[in-house]
């Protein structure tokens, strides 16, 4: 699993305090990895880290079908990192 760096989180705990200072709860790292697809941060998605890039976009659009676009954990962004201007 690709290291996560730390993020600014909304909360650090979740409300049944299965989250630690250590870690994530499955249902809090579902989420972080779903806001990290929203943000495209494919390195730190452990689910887009294992689909092809091309398919990485469609990945996107499918969670924000389901779940909605708003970031669930992380405090939104996080000005736009532009490491490389081409694509
Ligand atoms: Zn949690």
């Amino acid at each position: 699993m690709p290291i996560i760096a730390p993020i600014p989180l909304k909360q650090k705990m979740c409300p049944t305090g299965r989250c630690d200072d250590l870690g994530l709860c499955p249902d809090c790292a579902a989420k972080l990895d779903r806001d990290m697809i929203r943000d495209r941060d494919w390195e730190r998605s452990w689910t887009a880290w294992q689909t092809p890039a091309d398919q990485r976009e469609a990945l996107r659009t499918h969670v924000v079908a389901r779940y909605g676009a708003r970031y669930e954990l992380i405090v939104p962004p996080a000005p736009r990192r532009r490491r490389h201007k081409e694509s």
